[in-house]
């Protein structure tokens, strides 16, 4: 079953710097870039692939995409930083367009997706002594089994990952964590009068592409709006035209009283997180009680601004929705034996390996790269399939055949 890995000197060469003077915090499939142009990135040797990872759904309008470097690039040579101390020209110019997109009152930027989680947790808390007036220190978060919300020793004190967790301790308290997709465990929580918001992610995407049934995200924040508890919407994976609309909270009409963005909201360029909401909850947060050196940075608002234009002017949602359906349709045709699994929307997809050798999925991820395609498993046995939005037919009928052809490595 196993091919062995083809790897140039080049290859070698990078990887080698990287193991012995970079941290071992992440596991990458062996392959290193030099570039990328639209759905498409190079590796060192000039050898070409699809990128069906995307940055982690950083790069939903395609790498480098030329309207978005355009602003960087002017903006770069303008202004990049002011901190927060003064103003820019562009925070609150980006501020309005960010809040009349999305429809809130006030809009709090970060820098990375954890940041802005954080921001979401220290609202909510806020908001529920002393808006809602829950006793001191006894604020409580609903969160789901298998959540992924990042890395910080805050939010990894939710996680069910025990690899997340382990000797990271001790935890922060405050947090309780219920079966996701599951209305009577929210039901059944909901019940305590100290809980101050639920924090969901509408699809898992770490977990594998987790969808969850019809329906859970609107009873989800029905249920929230009855207990007089925050609905958090974790779309820094899921958002911004990723599942086929603007926001995966969209399919249900929900719109969440505290929004997290992050990701795609640069198209890949910058780290930028953003959490919308309204006066009510946004307001409890007053001058020094947070921040960041680089949140709301001129250049990220240029960026930013842009990244979301072109994301509506060319109908990335829309195109999201119909590609993910075809990619979707023609996995399923290939009646792979190896496939347990296709599930997902819009361009969030995962197809679940079955196979007997516990790194099947790893295997084929090297055998896709070898063949022109790169893709990265999640938890095991679930390879992750999310290119960038502008992704045409032709180009997914020619991903499908490499992953038919890669299948084979597994026969
Ligand atoms: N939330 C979700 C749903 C994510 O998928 C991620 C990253 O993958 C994060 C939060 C954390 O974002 P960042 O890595 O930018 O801190």
């Amino acid at each position: 079953m196993l091919s062995p890995i083809s790897m140039t000197e080049k290859t070698q060469y990078y990887l080698e710097l990287e193991q012995n003077s970079g941290a071992q915090n992440y596991h990458p499939v062996p392959v290193v870039l030099n570039r990328g142009q639209g759905v498409f990135v190079w590796d060192v040797d000039g050898k070409k692939y699809f990128d069906f990872l995307s940055g982690y759904s950083a790069v939903n309008q395609g790498h480098c995409h030329p309207v978005i470097v355009k602003a960087f690039i002017e903006q770069s040579q303008k202004l990049t930083l002011t901190s927060r101390a003064f103003h820019s020209d562009l925070l609150g110019e980006f501020a309005k367009y960010i809040t009349d997109y999305f429809g809130y009152d006030k809009v709090l930027p970060m820098n990375t997706g954890a940041e802005g989680i954080e921001t979401a947790i220290k609202l909510c808390r806020k908001w529920a002594y002393e808006v809602k007036g829950v006793e001191e220190n006894k604020a409580v978060i609903i969160v789901c089994n298998g959540n992924f919300h990042g890395r910080t020793s805050t939010i990894i004190s939710f996680s069910s990952d025990p690899n997340a967790k382990r000797n990271f301790g001790p935890y922060m308290p405050g947090f309780i964590s219920i079966p996701y997709n599951d209305r009577s465990a929210l039901a059944n929580a909901l019940q305590d009068k100290n809980v101050a918001g639920f924090l969901v992610e509408p699809i898992q995407g770490e977990a594998g592409v987790v969808v969850p049934d019809e329906g859970y995200i609107a009873d989800a924040k029905e249920l929230c709006e009855e207990a007089n508890v925050l609905f958090i919407a974790d779309e820094i994976q899921t958002g911004l035209a990723r599942t086929g609309k603007m926001l995966a909270c969209d399919h249900e009409n929900v719109r969440p009283d505290i929004l997290v963005l992050g990701k795609a909201l640069s198209g890949g360029m910058m780290p930028v997180s953003v959490v919308l909401c309204n006066d009510e909850i946004m307001m409890t947060i007053k001058p020094g009680e947070h921040g960041s050196t680089y949140g709301g940075n001129p250049l990220a608002c240029k960026v930013s601004m842009t990244a979301l234009r072109v994301l509506q002017d060319e109908n990335m949602a829309e195109n999201a929705a119909t590609m993910g359906k075809l990619l979707r349709n023609k996995l399923q045709s290939l009646q792979s034996k190896h496939i347990a699994a296709i599930r997902g929307k819009g361009l969030l997809n995962a197809i679940v390996i079955q196979h007997a050798h516990k790194d099947a999925a790893w295997e084929l991820c090297l055998e896709l790269k070898e063949n022109g395609l790169l893709a990265k498993p999640t938890h095991g046995d679930k390879i992750r399939l999310a290119p960038p939005l502008i992704i045409t037919k032709e180009q997914i009928d020619e991903s499908v055949e490499i992953i038919s052809k890669s299948l084979k490595v597994l026969d």
